[in-house]
């Protein structure tokens, strides 16, 4: 079976045995939690898009190990058409939840991996790269969802990872055995992890020689015994336990992140992609960070559009779509939205192949995408605060709403225009917070800011990739010095 329907996917997932601890305790059957359920509805929309003819251009394509159509997030680029294709669709995803659908980091790990343990193998002779294409035959036959994990808690960030006083704080290999090795350590943050049938664990920097029992990367199942989920608090999450539909703002779809601890877990050798060559460690970082980067001018553009019809909606709703104020502001957030797209597409269309064939992106291109979303969404969702006014954080509940003596209170006075029902402005009202500051602002503002790595870190690779010296010869040229 090379593509599941969303119905297999969640009937697969309620198969595993995730150990996950969510306010407190531990959850017996995280698929319908209500806290986590909105989640997995977003993955669903991976595999549910993939089956329908209008959209399976984005959301599939044509294995390159076997020929067969597979998942997207299944699959290596092959091309810059694959590379731009992916955007696009991260677009449309981000457009049809609102949220973070948590594909895209397995997605983006596996093809990280690919040309790193291709390089690798050809330079140590080792045989990494032989067991990742078998994990990825399965990964693509099986359609899995699979959760890129890289950062690791890091502790005392000015000491490096074998000078912790707690050695576990970055992710790393206890014991090496015949069988397979045993590993302890935690990653940090893990997008989609309560949604996923496997992990693939990569080293969280570049490691020196005496962290090179840090330089780790290899794929377990999510259930594997020694792992075990602490579930990340979201603001607003326990409005999803009060029942109602309307005062979470998008009570359908959300996004997750989790603390993945490491128990003493066991890995068989052949499940291991890199245990001790620090001097890779840097290009794997480098490499997945880039496609995470390129990620985001997919994503968060598609999040953004449905804010920004919020946004246009809450200003008809309250008689002001006229005014040539909000009618600014609203092209102002279209041409921010566009603006990260753009990014996301150029480091797409720039792209080039890596010695094992895979498709990378333009990193310098990509750095400049991520370094934009740590700011763009920010001022979108300033205007958006704007347009919608100071009701989107003081206006009563649903159950105000709904009660029988104050709720006819609650429709006159918070009523817009005339023609259009109270409870309309109000859901769309609440679709801002969430966005803005409820349960999606993780993925769309904080998310913005240090997903796929903090804005320093982006700032590092412009330096190293922006050719300064390049530059000055040009303006040497240019005014005539010659040395
Ligand atoms: Fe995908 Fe965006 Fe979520 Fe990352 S933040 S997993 S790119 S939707
Ligand atoms: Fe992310």
């Amino acid at each position: 079976m090379a593509l599941k329907t969303s119905e297999q996917y969640e009937a697969s997932l309620r198969k595993l045995n995730l150990k996950v601890y969510l306010l407190g305790e531990l959850i017996e059957n995280p698929v319908d939690h209500p806290i986590i359920r909105p989640s997995l509805n977003s993955v669903k929309m991976t595999y549910a898009l993939a089956h329908n003819p209008q959209h399976a251009d984005l959301l599939t394509a044509t294995s390159h190990l076997t020929g067969h159509k597979i998942n997207r997030f299944c699959h290596l680029h092959q091309n810059t058409d694959d590379l731009i294709k992916k955007v696009k669709m991260q677009r449309l995803l981000g457009q049809k939840t609102g949220a973070c659908f948590q594909r895209c980091v397995g997605m983006d790990a596996i093809n990280a991996v690919d040309s790193v343990t291709f390089e690798m193998d050809k330079k140590l002779g080792t045989k990494y790269h032989e067991r990742f294409l078998k994990f990825l035959l399965m990964m693509q036959e099986d359609d899995l969802t699979v959760d890129g994990a890289m950062t690791d808690p890091k502790g005392d960030r000015s000491l490096p990872p074998s000078r912790q006083a707690d050695p576990d704080l970055y992710t790393h290999v206890v014991e090496r055995r015949k069988d397979g090795i045993v590993v302890r350590g935690a990653k940090a943050h893990q997008t989609g992890a309560i949604n996923s049938h496997w992990i693939l664990v990569m080293p969280t920097i570049a490691m020196t020689k005496e962290d090179s029992d840090y330089a780790l990367s290899f794929v377990a199942p999510a259930d594997a015994e020694g792992i075990s989920y602490i579930y990340g608090r979201q603001s607003c999450d326990t409005r999803k336990l009060e029942g109602g539909n309307i005062d979470v703002g998008n009570h359908h779809f959300g996004g997750h992140e989790a603390l993945m601890v490491f128990d003493n877990l066991f890995v068989p050798w052949e499940n291991v992609l890199m245990c001790g060559e620090y001097e890779f460690s840097g290009a794997l970082v480098e490499r997945f960070a880039g496609y995470h980067r390129q990620s985001y001018g997919g994503c968060k553009v598609g999040v953004g559009d449905v804010l920004i019809g919020a946004a246009a909606l809450a200003a008809d709703y309250n008689g002001a779509a006229k005014a040539s104020h909000i009618k600014d502001k609203l092209i102002e957030m279209i041409h921010l939205n566009e603006t990260l797209y753009a990014c996301g597409i150029a480091c797409s269309a720039e792209g080039q192949p890596t010695a094992s064939g895979n498709y990378l992106i333009d990193l310098l291109l990509a750095n400049v995408c991520k370094q934009n979303v740590t700011r763009l969404p920010y001022e979108i969702a300033r205007l958006a605060e704007d347009i919608a006014g100071g009701l989107m954080v003081t206006m009563a509940s649903e159950k105000d709403l709904r009660h029988p003596e104050i709720g006819p209170v609650v429709k006159k006075y918070f009523q817009g225009i005339a023609s259009v029902p109270t409870e309309h402005r109000v859901r769309i009202l609440r679709l801002i917070e969430n966005i803005t500051l409820g349960t999606a602002a993780v993925g769309y503002r904080t998310e913005s800011m240090h997903g796929a790595g903090s804005p320093q870190a982006q700032r590092i690779m412009i330096s190293r990739q922006g050719n300064l010296e390049q530059k000055k010869k040009l303006a040497k040229t240019i005014a005539g010095i010659k040395d």
